[in-house]
């Protein structure tokens, strides 16, 4: 491998996202050129950097982000439509109104006993006589 491939690897080299072929040409490499070592060096100071506490984001920023990918991903679903909430509204007043029809035509109706219920009186009354 050449210095420039070698230095074009070195960012996954760091993170361990190099195949193994790739990753011990590289680790040979840097064992023999002193210019190479540098620049692997130097990635690796500015990784760390990059990762140090001050350059993180806050974590509003992070949760925003997170809510901006978590939506253009199609994973939650963004603000609801203009005509989801009045049909919504409507449907769970619609399903109120046929609760209140059902539970008064249920009061109205003659009381009645269960089939069951019913034969086994007769029954009881047939056994008496
Ligand atoms: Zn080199």
């Amino acid at each position: 491998m050449s210095c420039e491939t070698i230095r074009n690897e070195l960012v996954g080299f760091h993170f361990g996202i190099i195949d193994d072929g790739p990753r011990g040409e590289v680790e040979r490499h840097l064992v023999t050129c002193a210019a190479c070592l540098g620049e692997y060096l130097s990635v690796k100071r500015d990784v760390e950097l990059s990762a140090s506490v001050e350059a993180r984001p806050r974590a509003q920023v992070k949760s925003k982000l997170r809510a901006a990918m978590a939506q253009e991903l199609g994973l939650v679903a963004g603000p609801p439509s203009w005509w989801q909430r009045p049909l919504a509204y409507g449907l769970a007043a619609a399903a109120v109104v046929v609760a209140m029809v059902t539970m008064q035509t249920v009061a109205k109706a003659e009381p009645t006993a269960p089939v069951g219920v019913t034969r086994t009186k007769e029954r009881s009354e047939t056994i008496r006589q």
